[in-house]
């Protein structure tokens, strides 16, 4: 081989090419800022017709500005979500201080199997862990967790707890014929659907509870499925509540549900099911639990005090939850994949502990800093703990503060123009939060007495099909003529759980 040949190889990819990475940078970050230049339209259109029949791959070793050619044009052609004309639900723009986080996590790459792949990147995992798990739980002995890869995977590591605690032995022997359910509510993410799937108890062991007008589950009617489970004999291993639903910001009431898990259990002599808690959305809300609504510090408007008090309601059945899944990407405002399993009581890690046996590359791995014994994954990116502590510790409690009651604000500002309006109907008014959701009927209708014929199934068949679609259409018809620099981009869905049927 051509010795020369190849040490320029080495050196172009592998030493650190200060001057011409950081060129390189410094043109991607120009580039990302003449974004702001635009309207969230105007990104480059996609090319799909051609992206199977034209794979492509180089021939002779180039630079790193060939890497960045190659690239190019998909970066343009993606948006970073900062215009504020951007209002669909959960994406948002990530902060600064994450993407410092993510820069130093990047360049170091570290693993976090394991500490020996990892070394200090894996004690700030505990760091972080630690640091949430203390906001959620407040002021909690012993917690533990994962950073994941999403907020999937972060509820499949509770379902799993709660199978094994139902089950035991389920990792090693599977399911052997048992019937084993979990429950949720019907406004619960579409994850828990996936769960039960990948769990093997199968997603038509998921039982989803019907909610309230407010998006909680109904715990009455989750009590008399619990009797009814528990007499047939089923097996159940996990209630999902969800803090913050994906589009309604719903809340379940997690200290009712906890205590009902925990009295049927008994009352059948079974052991008690795994209480996780999906916060993947309303977890940051969390880091208004302190703020002193009395002397206000950060003087803010009666209205929002009042809501912040709401949701330092919330927060408070949150303690009562044995496992919480945290998405930083969603209100963390973090860079994707960050997302946090985080237990309780560090003893629960014992239902999903291996051995060293079973684990044959880790043979001096310690249970109490090595995750592969207890991880899905084998090698694990560090991105979740270098966003969460660069960007907790970078906007500080306060200034997180005044993000998330910001939002309420909005949010809240929102409800009440739209709640003035004959033709408009907000359908989560009750629940504070980052999200509106909302109907529009043509002038003259009246929204809210459509809404209250339809929940007390008032409406003939006739004036459903009638005056339902027509919600679509105007948003159909906005679609079509919005002003792409002045009209925000809204999200659509078909169904809305506290309404009982799919009717768009
Ligand atoms: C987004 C979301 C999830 C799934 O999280 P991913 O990070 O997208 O996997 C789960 N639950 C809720 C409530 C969500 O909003």
């Amino acid at each position: 081989m051509d010795r020369k040949k190849y040490q320029d190889l080495i050196d172009t990819f592998f030493s650190w090419q200060q001057p011409a990475i950081s060129q390189i940078f410094t043109e991607l970050l120009s580039a990302t800022a003449a974004e702001s230049a635009l309207s969230p339209s105007e990104i480059m259109s996609q090319n799909y017709e051609t992206a199977r029949a034209n794979p492509e791959i180089h021939n002779l070793p180039g630079n790193l500005k060939d890497a960045r050619d190659v690239v190019f044009p998909y970066f343009w052609g993606t948006d970073s979500w900062n215009n504020p004309l951007h209002l669909e639900n959960v994406r948002g723009p990530a902060n600064n201080a994450s993407l410092i986080g993510m820069l130093a996590c990047l360049l170091k790459n570290p693993n976090l199997c394991t500490d020996r792949y990892s070394q200090r990147s894996n004690e700030l995992e505990v760091k972080a862990i630690t640091t949430l798990a203390n906001l959620i739980f407040y002021h909690t002995q012993d917690p533990w967790g994962v950073f994941t890869i999403g907020g999937t995977i972060s509820n499949l590591y509770g379902g799993k707890i709660g199978l094994e605690k139902v089950l035991p032995g389920a990792m090693q022997n599977g399911l052997r014929g048992e019937r084993v359910v979990g429950l949720c509510s019907q406004a619960s993410h579409y994850s828990n659907q996936t769960v039960a799937g990948w769990l093997g108890i199968g997603t038509s062991n998921l039982i989803d509870i019907p909610t309230d007008h407010n998006l909680a589950m109904r715990t009455d009617l989750l009590e008399s499925k619990l009797d009814e489970l528990y007499t047939s004999g089923a097996r159940v291993a996990y209630v999902c509540c969800t803090f913050g639903t994906t589009d309604g910001f719903g809340y379940d009431d997690i200290e009712a549900i906890a205590e009902i898990a925990e009295r049927k259990a008994k009352q059948f002599a079974a052991p008690r099911p795994q209480v996780h808690v999906d916060a993947a959305v309303g977890w940051a809300l969390s880091m208004l639990s302190d703020y002193n609504v009395v002397t206000n510090p950060l003087e803010m408007e009666p209205n929002v005090c009042e809501l912040i008090t709401r949701v330092q309601q919330k927060n408070k059945g949150l303690r009562k939850a044995d496992s919480v899944t945290i998405d930083f990407h969603k209100m963390g405002r973090g860079h994707y994949p960050s997302s946090a399993f985080i237990v309780n009581r560090r003893e629960d890690l014992k239902y999903l502990a291996r051995t060293v046996s079973d684990t044959p590359y880790f043979s001096d791995a310690q249970a109490n800093r090595d995750p592969a014994l207890f991880t899905l994954e084998c090698s694990r990116p560090a991105f979740g703990p270098y966003s969460v502590m660069a960007s907790l510790n970078g906007i500080g409690l306060t200034g997180w503060q005044m993000l998330l009651a910001r939002s309420l604000e909005l949010a809240d500002r929102l409800k009440t123009k739209l709640a003035s309006l004959d033709y408009c109907k907000v359908l989560n008014q009750n629940t504070p939060g980052a999200s509106v959701n909302w109907w529009v009927f043509p002038k003259g209708r009246n929204a809210e007495e459509i809404f209250q014929k339809l929940v007390n199934n008032e409406l003939s068949t006739e004036q459903r099909q009638r005056y339902l679609p027509e919600i679509r259409r105007l948003f159909d018809k906005r679609m079509k003529m919005m002003d792409p620099k002045m009209d925000a981009r809204l999200g659509f869905r078909n169904r809305y759980p506290s309404l009982e049927s799919g009717f768009l």
